[in-house]
């Protein structure tokens, strides 16, 4: 059987801990080829973690470097690629976002270096954000245009780049904190501990002029979990072992709501959502 083969783009060191990680574990877990890419060096992450050292700002990239290391190790990704482009850093304007950064590159320039990644990987299933970002950080809007753009680059023939064309079959966007996930944890967290870490996201997903989308698929990962917390206790500066990633218990995420959640973009083959296997509908034999 082919080895099935599965890439994350994500957009800085620690997205690849919070979104899809125990996923990816699994996957690695059952003999697929995992591979990560990560866009920036995050070097305008702040420590955001109150039990961490201070880090001034040029040990910060060397820092995220050790910490995504680290987190790579505990999630046992195949390969990874840093494309190390400078981290554009939040910014609610897009005419803040600094020169040279990510967020302000040509697009082609970042996309032909992932179509190369692309083509040299041929990967089955490629996972990215949603065109909106998942949450408007400059970079992860980027991070989906780059995606889509070096997806065309790689499977079209006329396109000067090293490798044989590669169409990718089919194409993810990773979700978080959709609104099926976030009422079932709040609501047992509710009546099991009288509180929920999650009333602030509720009220913003319910002032969205429209509902987010549900999950296309919903992988289980319940035999992950712990993967995914060493993954994100790996990134040290960026989160605190007391937060918010932390405030529900393991043994009743695994009980309630044991899934990550995926937006489908694309597929060559027809599929029956919700699904419960990113490889679905492939002919892989
Ligand atoms: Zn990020």
């Amino acid at each position: 059987m082919t080895s099935r083969r599965l890439l994350f783009v994500h957009a800085h060191p620690d997205d690849e801990a919070s979104k899809g990680a125990a996923t990816a574990a699994r996957h690695v877990d059952e003999g697929a080829e995992v591979v990560l890419v990560t866009c920036t060096d995050g070097d305008a992450g702040e420590v955001l973690n109150p039990s961490a050292e201070a880090v001034t700002p040029e040990q910060m990239p060397t820092v995220r470097a050790a910490e995504l290391a680290a987190a790579v190790e505990a999630i046992g990704f195949t390969r990874t690629y840093g494309m190390n482009y400078r981290d554009s850093g939040y910014h609610e304007d897009p005419a803040d976002v600094p020169e040279g950064t990510f967020a302000r590159v040509p697009l082609d320039e970042p996309s032909r270096d992932l179509a190369e990644l692309v083509r040299k990987e041929r990967p089955h299933v490629v996972v990215t954000y949603p065109e909106n970002g998942g949450y408007p950080h400059p970079d992860h809007i980027m991070t989906y245009l780059v995606t889509m753009r070096a997806l065309e680059l790689a499977e079209d023939p006329g396109i000067d780049l090293p490798g044989e064309p590669w169409r990718v079959p089919k194409v993810y966007a990773s979700t978080v904190f959709t609104a099926e996930r976030v009422y079932a944890l709040h609501e047992a967290m509710l009546e099991r501990h009288g509180e929920s870490p999650f009333e602030r996201w509720l009220k913003r997903i319910e002032e969205r002029p429209e509902p987010p989308p549900a999950p296309d698929a919903l992988v289980e990962v319940g035999d992950w979990l712990e993967r995914r917390d060493a993954a994100l206790l790996a990134h040290v500066t960026q989160i605190d072992p007391d937060g918010f990633w932390f405030a529900v218990p393991r043994e009743l995420e695994r009980e309630i709501f044991p899934y990550e959640g995926f937006l489908l973009l694309r597929t060559d083959v027809p599929v029956r959502t919700p699904e419960d296997d990113l490889f679905a509908g492939l002919d892989l034999e």
